[in-house]
């Protein structure tokens, strides 16, 4: 189990995409899922990392040169860069010395304070719009004492608290979390426990538990599907999801968030030295998206197609 290093990879601004009105978006670092179709791969390890740009690489080995740790190493006869991440400690050297900006660093180590009033810059907006501060990954879960001391700052202060989320934690982990969540993004990837554990390495049986507490909660909950062709997308599972739906809807209301598949994470595969094992995949086509849709509509759930 992963332990709170309070590293975050990224804020957003101006999202929309992401709960309600105008969100900021803060990225926490860290999941122990491992779904190959994931968008941001730099997020998965808990721990800060270098990323290759290698479009942008002259090959000239600076960086190999300036390595206190010697990780960089400039292989083969086309002088391709190598980095030994076991060797490597996110020093930063080579990030500020290479002038063509081909390097940089996923990840740092934040305070609450300092993402707190990040946030709170764009606070006119959130009145506005109906919109706060959403806490995405990564898993937050995977930092859940740090997770739940950004909302619990940012809900005393009276900004609108969103999570997406996984939902794979222990209960004690998620109970850190809960009374400070407004909204919880919540993903649904498969009913089928087989063919959860395959695609994402996890179990589904804590997933649908604290799914339960949350639904006990007064917190809102949106169920997300990130529609994968081959993964998720057939029927079964399709009618099963609705079914599910149907039972939540009986608690409170819930709507769906259809998100297809892309592959615009491909490239940072590459920067940070991963494969990408979904290469040939196609994706969906409007029709088909629409076809999903209607499935959970004919039913009376509430259907939202994200953008592809
Ligand atoms: S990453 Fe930068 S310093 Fe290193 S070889 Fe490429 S261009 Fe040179
Ligand atoms: S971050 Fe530091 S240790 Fe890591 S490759 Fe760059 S110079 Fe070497």
């Amino acid at each position: 189990m992963m332990s709170d290093k309070n590293v975050i990879f990224d804020i957003q601004k101006f999202s929309m995409d992401d709960g309600p009105g105008i969100r900021t978006i803060v990225f926490l670092k860290g999941c122990p899922l491992k779904c190959p179709w994931c968008a941001n791969p730099e997020s998965q390890s808990i721990e800060p990392e270098i990323g290759h740009h290698y479009t942008l690489c002259q090959e000239c080995g600076k960086c190999a040169a300036l390595c206190p740790q010697h990780a960089i190493t400039m292989i083969g006869g086309d002088k391709k860069l190598h980095i030994d991440r076991d060797k490597c400690v996110v020093c930063g050297t080579c990030v500020k010395n290479c002038i063509y900006r081909a390097l940089s660093i996923y990840g740092r180590v934040e305070t609450v304070d300092n993402i707190y009033e990040e946030v709170n810059k764009d606070r006119d907006y959130y009145d506005v719009t109906g919109g706060g501060v959403t806490l995405s990954g990564g898993e937050l879960l995977a930092q859940p004492d740090f997770a739940a001391a950004i909302l619990t700052k940012c809900k005393d202060e009276g900004i609108n608290t969103c999570v997406e989320t996984t939902g794979y934690a222990t209960p004690e982990n998620f109970a850190k979390i809960l009374p400070y969540v407004d909204i919880f993004l919540y993903d649904m990837k498969s009913l089928d426990d087989a063919v959860h554990q395959k695609w994402t390495g996890v179990p589904l049986e804590p997933i649908l538990r604290n799914l339960d507490t949350a639904m006990a909660s007064p917190s809102e909950v949106v169920i997300r599907l990130p529609l994968i062709p081959g993964v998720n997308d057939y029927e079964e599972n399709l009618f099963a999801t609705r079914d599910k739906l149907l039972e939540l809807n009986k608690i409170k209301p819930v709507r769906i968030e259809i998100l297809p598949y892309h592959n615009y994470g491909e490239g940072k595969y590459v920067m940070t030295h991963r494969d990408y094992t979904l290469k040939d995949m196609k994706r969906h086509t409007p029709e088909q998206l629409a076809a999903v849709c209607k499935i959970f509509e004919d039913a009376g759930i509430e259907c939202v197609l994200h953008k592809s």
